[in-house]
């Protein structure tokens, strides 16, 4: 009996609950809002029970947007990426060409037992200085809050309140390790925020930097336990780079396209759907940032932490350069270099 599911019981009081909520009258907005957001959230869960869905939640499709149009894209596009970002982007994606990062993606189905996962995925969540309280919110076996499940090829994490839902891969491996890790890091990330802060938009291409961060400090928590060696960090850390960055091409094909007035152009446009690729270069960015937090925490784990949280709490629209600075980001992209240098194969 798996102790870590939904409980669709507990989902339907809960669902309950927020209706009566919602139907009280003289609220404000940002309650609506905020209510609204649950019960869509809740709904996006319940149908995790029903597998056709959760599965095609989870594939992504080649999408034909039929109401894309150069306006709109180019509109998304300066929307949530910052000339900064796509100025660092640009930059870097030559280093990735031509360089032989190929994946051993075997190493990510050695055994690891699910006592194994959840302990090491604990500690490594304690690590980065999550709160240990919040830990066993989410992680307490029966709190319902984390569903382990073998039926599904990747993680997801549902923001709620002040808590958090997460439904991750069930196997006995390293896979299923750094999916862990991967959706802790979100929760993490959604622990660290101060609530009452909307995001904004240009931040949207930080979303993954404190999931890939984790995935790296598991492995050396794994190490610190002999669970693997200096080598087979390598070999998972290349799968996390090509997990990160090899859709990035969709990206620049959404500029390329948007930046072309041409009909037969438009048509194969319509393929891209243009929030997938700024999803898309939500990891790759996201990569950049999390090595450079992954090498910061090598020297100096305390300054490192201050540092991740400095950046989650005070950026956004208006001063990312300046917070990139004080959390000392290497907007120049030499510590990418070095890390890149580190996992080539033909050097
Ligand atoms: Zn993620």
């Amino acid at each position: 009996m798996n102790d870590y599911c939904f409980s669709k019981e507990k989902l339907n009081s809960e669902y309950k609950y927020v209706k009566e909520k919602l139907d009280q009258e003289n609220l404000p907005n940002n309650i609506i809002a905020d209510l609204n957001l649950k019960i869509a959230t809740l709904d996006d869960i319940r149908n995790t029970f029903k597998l056709k869905t959760y599965i095609k939640n989870l594939i992504n499709l080649p999408t034909y947007d039929k109401n894309f149009n150069y306006k709109v894209a180019q509109e998304k596009l300066n929307k949530y990426v910052s000339k900064l970002q796509h100025e660092i982007i640009k930059n870097t994606y030559e280093y990735f060409l031509g360089n032989d990062f190929k994946s051993n993606d075997e190493i990510m189905s050695f055994y690891l037992s699910k006592k194994s996962i959840l302990t090491y995925a604990k500690e490594t969540f304690l690590s980065i200085g999550g709160n240990s309280k919040k830990l066993d919110i989410i992680m307490g076996p029966k709190n319902n809050l984390l569903f382990l499940s073998n039926r599904i090829i990747a993680g997801l994490f549902y923001p709620y309140g002040k808590k958090g839902y997460i439904l991750s891969y069930d196997t006995d491996n390293i896979n299923s390790f750094c999916c862990l890790n991967h959706e802790l890091g979100h929760y993490y990330e959604h622990c660290i925020h101060n609530l009452s802060k909307i995001n904004d938009e240009k931040t949207f291409l930080y979303s993954e930097v404190l999931s890939i961060f984790n995935e790296h400090i598991g492995l050396d928590i794994l190490k610190k336990h002999n669970v693997i060696n200096d080598n087979d960090i390598l070999e998972i850390q290349r799968c996390i780079l090509l997990n990160n960055i090899n859709t990035i091409s969709n990206y620049f094909d959404l500029r390329f396209l948007v930046n072309k007035d041409n009909k037969n152009i438009s048509e194969k446009a319509k393929i891209h759907m243009y929030k997938n690729a700024i999803e898309d270069a939500s990891y790759y960015y996201s990569y950049i940032i999390a090595i450079n937090f992954y090498y910061q925490y090598q020297c100096d784990p305390i300054l490192a932490i201050k540092n991740l949280n400095h950046l989650f709490r005070k950026i956004d629209n208006n001063n990312e350069e300046k917070v990139l600075k004080e959390s000392d980001i290497d907007i120049s992209s030499n510590v990418l270099k070095k890390h890149l240098n580190k996992l080539k194969r033909n050097n």
